[in-house]
């Protein structure tokens, strides 16, 4: 177990004790970091790299701390602020008797510090801000006088070809981390001692066992239906089921307890059948035949893959449209996959429109796809006006199932994935070499900025992420066929 608490097990401890005491020990469980290792995450950790080495050329004249052991680090930190020709340390190492913090920099302010934390984001977050107050509580605790606190996050403007300094925008928030910091002194020996027992702390049920990465294996082992399958349960619903000992859906005994929609989702859970809530098979005969079954695949980078791109700007690299003439009945498949060396929105954009003809429904899964079709517009001016054509042709499988059909299977949610849980069970990715969104715009990301694959490998690499964009069409087509049949 480390010595001192670290930031990601404070606040893990400050969100959780249990889920702090697993943070802590020498070997979390890997479902707290279950994109170790994966693609996605090594393009992430590159780009953060990245992103704090350019980030460098907003502090001409820095020193860096050089020594790698902690302790080391930490004197080495002190040394150089005491001398006073030195006006901004980077990664500067701080210790206190319980925690230790590593600021991405510290800049002189008279006899005060200020600091400051780069952050491959465009938008200031609580999270962000609880990020920076951690290091805040832990430099006072260290005897450094503070003086300020900023964010340096990426700038919307920036278009790369620019200076570096370009790249970020700094927003100050010394009053928010100073503010937070000092609730967290009141926490810190709570956190330190809950997080060094021999046991863990027992499961608490909580609104945080949503998300948390530990849930199937803790609050949630060996439950089918928890509680939070209920849709739009707020945290004051959720306690007072929890004080009255509810922790699955099937618990809680009257459907007087519950609003409308929630009642169908519990009804739907304790029959095992879907529940129509809407007018099914009215939504879908809106669909016109022959339909277009239509998806996309985006990337969105810290630093843009092409010029005119912003930072995490979404760029459409691929898509797949199959033509069917009934439910589930496929008459042709379409795929088309951009060069990787440039920007070929045009291209994208003049054989989007040729594949999806003049005639029939564009049938997608979820509002994101209109908003490309939008995005493409406005890069492809001189088409514009026939690719926003495309966008009353639409019907959205997502916003039809969320209206009108509750299934067990879904798990109280209406993604694609957990619609073909529940409506196809066994169809599957298994098989593919890119199984999910996040490796294939990696991938993409990796092509386009060169030297990750050879030139033998590239076309292959292309190759399976056409085919994974093809599967996701067909998913599309599985959907609509499973809900047309469950349609009176
Ligand atoms: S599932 Fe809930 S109780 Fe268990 S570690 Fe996660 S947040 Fe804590």
């Amino acid at each position: 177990m480390p010595y001192r608490l670290t930031r990601n097990v404070f606040l893990n401890a400050v969100a959780c004790p249990r889920l702090g005491w697993f943070s802590r020990l020498d070997n979390p469980p890997h479902e707290l970091d279950p994109e170790q290792g994966s693609l996605a995450s090594r393009f992430l950790l590159q780009e953060f790299r990245d992103v704090h080495a350019r980030a460098r050329a907003l502090f001409p004249g820095a020193v860096t701390v050089s020594r790698q052991a902690y302790e080391a680090a930490c004197w080495q930190t002190q040394d150089l602020m005491d001398h006073p020709s030195t006006h901004t340390v980077l990664e500067a190492a701080f210790g206190s008797s319980t925690c230790r913090a590593r600021p991405d920099a510290i800049v002189r302010l008279g006899d005060e510090w200020r600091i400051c934390e780069v952050k491959t984001a465009l938008n200031r977050t609580k999270e962000l801000v609880d990020d920076l107050a951690y290091s805040w509580m832990v430099l006072e605790q260290a005897g450094v006088r503070l003086g300020g606190a900023s964010l340096i996050l990426l700038s919307r403007d920036y278009r790369p070809g620019m200076p570096d300094e370009a790249l970020f925008t700094t927003v100050d928030v010394t009053q928010d981390a100073a503010a937070r910091a000092a609730g967290f002194k009141e926490l810190v020996a709570g956190a330190d001692a809950v997080t060094r027992g021999t046991e863990p702390p027992e499961p608490a049920l909580t609104m945080r066992c949503r998300t948390c990465p530990l849930f199937r294996s803790c609050a949630g082992k060996g439950i089918e239906h928890p509680i939070f399958d209920l849709p739009h349960l707020t945290p004051a619903k959720l306690q007072r089921f929890i004080a009255q000992g509810f922790r699955t859906v099937q618990d809680v005994p009257d459907a007087a307890l519950l609003t409308p929609r929630q009642a169908l989702a519990w009804q739907s859970v304790r029959s095992g059948k879907a529940t129509l809530t809407g007018d099914l098979h009215g939504d879908l005969a809106a669909v016109v035949w022959p339909a277009r079954y239509l998806d996309f695949e985006i990337v969105g980078t810290g630093i843009p893959l092409f010029p005119e791109l912003a930072p995490f700007e979404r760029f459409p690299f691929l898509y797949s449209v199959r033509t069917c003439d009934q439910p589930g009945r496929i008459r042709s498949h379409k795929v088309f996959l951009s060069p990787h060396n440039r920007d070929a929105s045009q291209d994208m954009a003049e054989r989007l429109l040729q594949d999806l003809g003049e005639d029939g429904s564009i049938v997608v899964y979820s509002g994101y796809q209109m908003r490309v079709i939008r995005w493409l517009a406005e890069r492809v001016p001189g088409l514009a006006s026939h690719l926003r054509g495309l966008i009353s042709r639409i019907v959205d499988l997502e916003s039809i199932t969320r209206q009108d059909v509750c299934h067990p299977g879904f798990g109280g949610k209406t993604s694609l994935q957990a619609v073909l849980t529940g409506l196809v069970p066994g169809f599957s990715y298994e098989d593919l070499e890119v199984e999910e969104v996040a490796t294939a715009s990696a991938q993409f990301a990796y092509l386009a900025r060169g030297g990750y694959y050879s030139q033998e490998r590239a076309p292959l690499v292309r190759r399976d992420l056409a085919a994974y964009c093809a599967r996701d069409t067909l998913a599309l087509v599985r959907v609509h066929e499973a809900l047309h049949n469950l349609a009176p």
